[in-house]
């Protein structure tokens, strides 16, 4: 066995015979001086005395090969080899000192309990070594035998009767204890064994560990690039689909528009989706519990259904807010909007006649939490009970005819499980083929204030900012968007001057006050953060790094002590972007592509010089 076991478990093995080597030696040295102190009238006292010496002198030096492989088994001269040849030659000097008792101390007396005395003491350190010098079985029958073989000996020798039984006594202990030896040793080393292949398993599985981190982590960017490549065309289709909507006047062509509108607006909400996926996939998505208006967060998300509810399918749009339902919580307004219009969305798609009905009751209202249970309920199609579980597994569907008919990914409602473990609740259904389906979201808020509520954008002032004519700076490297933007701007009567990269609007910037900057985020020669950490620098009147010295002194003379509001609008749309884009010093963020009326909002809460000024 012992030829076949890994160099590793043989290292550990001899450590363990080092380790165990202190307290051996301990009882070495106590039993020597036992004999000193109580033996006072040993026939021969100088025999003994040089036995006990020369036991001393064994403890000495093996406790110096001890002293020895501690200091250098972590070094690179460190043989394993020559510290087990210095220990099992330690282990023979020590087996022959205690053997010499029985050949020489014990003859030089006759007295039976002195006999008895030396007889037990080597018995027991003979059966102690088991414990101790077991890792190695040659280590340990080589002490056994060179203590007891003397005695055995001895014993035979007389040929006295009782010498004779106590010599076959030795022998039956010596066996007993040899296989004991072998016991101890192959159960150690099995232990030791499996310590090792436990040892490589761990290995295995952190390095698996590291590469699955390192995959996801690369998955997370391959994500990023491709929604931003993907928002990026995205924003001018829809855009400017929109714009020759609203401008165009041909029913055929209308017709048409449409169609490709809400085909990209599809896209656009399925890359949102598998976006939204991945972010939960890598634990990006977090919960962002604010105080809000639920009351009217309820009626916001029925008036945005209720179009497509009432006026394309002819479906009966309804929901009930039980009166105990505070109208101020806190919890994640949009994530809740993003289950609720979900569910709604496809009550409205699997349903052809009847009604879509939202309620919301209180479950529990405590000091310091609050259970509301949103229920969306319809009349449609209803789901067969054996698949009303998987509906929320990824990429599930009732069955294949479902997307065929409705379309659809099935990635809806595994999102809008996460969402609602997420916020701490839950989400059930239950659904009877033909009749219809019941959505159940019982889901935890924390009690607030109405005084708690962020105060509403102030109408008149909403209304002013958005008759003023704004000056902007609209920085985009992509001509398209530039081309979108500067319609949809132009068309609201706002001023726009252009510059294609950040370096290029820190020159503008150097010359020219905005009222806001609207800045891309990736672009060439110089990014969104950088043109506006450098924008920031000026306006702190700090030295501005990334350009050439003319140009930073301009930007000085022109910026310090202002604040431009820098506006982020980028399809850069993972988790974290927002919070990078305000860390680098932007005001706000809007994600491509957007809506022209969020753009309208963001002006509208923003602080705008303009809109103070008239
Ligand atoms: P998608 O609607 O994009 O396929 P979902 O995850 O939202 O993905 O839904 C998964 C499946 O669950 C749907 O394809 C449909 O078979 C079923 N389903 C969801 N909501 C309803 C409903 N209100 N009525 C009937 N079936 C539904």
């Amino acid at each position: 066995m012992h030829d076949k076991i890994p160099p590793s478990v043989s290292a550990k093995q001899i450590d363990l015979l080092y380790k165990g080597l202190p307290p051996a030696l301990f009882a070495s040295t106590l039993i020597p001086i036992i004999f000193l102190v109580f033996l006072q009238d040993f026939p021969e006292p100088k025999s003994l005395l040089t036995w006990a010496g020369l036991m001393l002198l064994g403890i000495i030096l093996r406790a110096l090969t001890a002293i020895h492989y501690q200091k250098t088994k972590q070094s690179d001269s460190f043989k394993i080899k020559q510290a087990e040849t210095l220990f099992i030659a330690g282990v023979a000097l020590g087996a022959m000192t205690w053997g010499s008792l029985s050949w020489w101390i014990y003859p030089l007396t006759d007295n039976q309990s002195t006999h008895f005395l030396f007889f037990i003491s080597l018995l027991g350190v003979a059966s102690g070594s088991i414990a101790s010098l077991a890792y190695r079985r040659i280590t340990a029958n080589l002490f056994i035998i060179l203590i007891l073989a003397p005695m055995l000996i001895r014993m035979f020798r007389t040929h006295e009767k009782s010498d004779i039984a106590i010599g076959s006594i030795i022998i039956i202990y010596i066996l007993y204890l040899l296989k004991n030896v072998r016991f101890f040793q192959e159960n150690n080393e099995k232990v030791l064994l499996l310590e090792e292949k436990a040892l490589a398993r761990e290995e295995k599985l952190k390095i698996a560990s590291k590469k699955a981190e390192a995959a996801n982590l690369a998955k997370s960017r391959f994500l990023a690039n491709m929604s931003h490549e993907i928002r990026t065309p995205m924003n001018s289709i829809i855009g400017q689909t929109r714009l020759a909507i609203d401008e165009g006047h041909d029913p055929k062509i209308q017709f048409h528009l449409n169609i490709i509108k809400n085909s990209s607006e599809n896209l656009l909400s399925l890359i949102n989706d598998i976006l939204d996926f991945s972010k939960i996939e890598a634990g990006e998505l977090k919960i962002d519990n604010k105080p809000f208006d639920l009351h009217i967060a309820i009626q916001l998300i029925i008036e945005t259904v209720r179009v497509l509810a009432g006026d394309r399918k002819g479906l009966q749009l309804a929901y009930n807010i039980a009166s105990d339902v505070p109208q101020a919580v806190i919890g994640d307004k949009q994530r809740l909007r993003q289950v609720l219009l979900n569910l709604l969305n496809n009550g409205i798609k699997f349903t052809d006649k009847g009604c879509i009905d939202l309620s919301v009751t209180c479950l529990e209202t405590m000091a310091d939490s609050l259970w509301l249970q949103f229920e969306v309920r319809d009349t449609g199609i209803g789901i067969a009970f054996e698949k009303q579980e998987i509906i929320f597994d990824e990429f599930a569907q009732e069955d294949d005819s479902s997307t065929k008919q409705y379309g659809g990914t099935g990635l809806g409602l595994a999102i809008c499980k996460q969402l609602c473990q997420l916020m701490g609740g839950d989400i059930t259904v239950t659904s009877t083929p033909t009749e219809g389906s019941t959505f159940t979201c019982p889901i935890p808020f924390l009690p607030c204030q109405m005084s708690d509520l962020p105060a509403e954008p102030n109408q008149d002032k909403k209304r002013q900012t958005q008759n003023c004519h704004l000056s902007l700076l609209l920085v985009e490297d992509n001509e398209a968007n530039r081309i979108l933007t500067r319609m949809v701007l132009e068309g609201e009567k706002h001023q726009l001057v252009e510059a294609h990269d950040g370096l290029q609007a820190l020159t503008i910037l150097s010359k020219q006050t905005f009222d806001a900057v609207l800045m891309d985020v990736q672009m060439p020669v110089m990014d969104g953060y950088t043109a506006t950490q450098m924008i920031r620098l000026a306006e702190q009147g700090k030295p501005i790094p990334e350009v050439d010295k003319q140009l930073a002194e301009k930007l000085g003379d022109h910026l310090y002590a202002c604040h431009t509001p820098i506006i982020a609008m980028t399809a850069n749309a993972m988790s974290g972007d927002k919070e990078k884009c305000l860390a680098a010093g932007m005001d706000d963020y809007l994600a491509k592509p957007f809506h022209p009326g969020e753009l309208a909002e963001i002006f509208s809460s923003m602080s705008l010089k303009s809109s103070l000024k008239k």
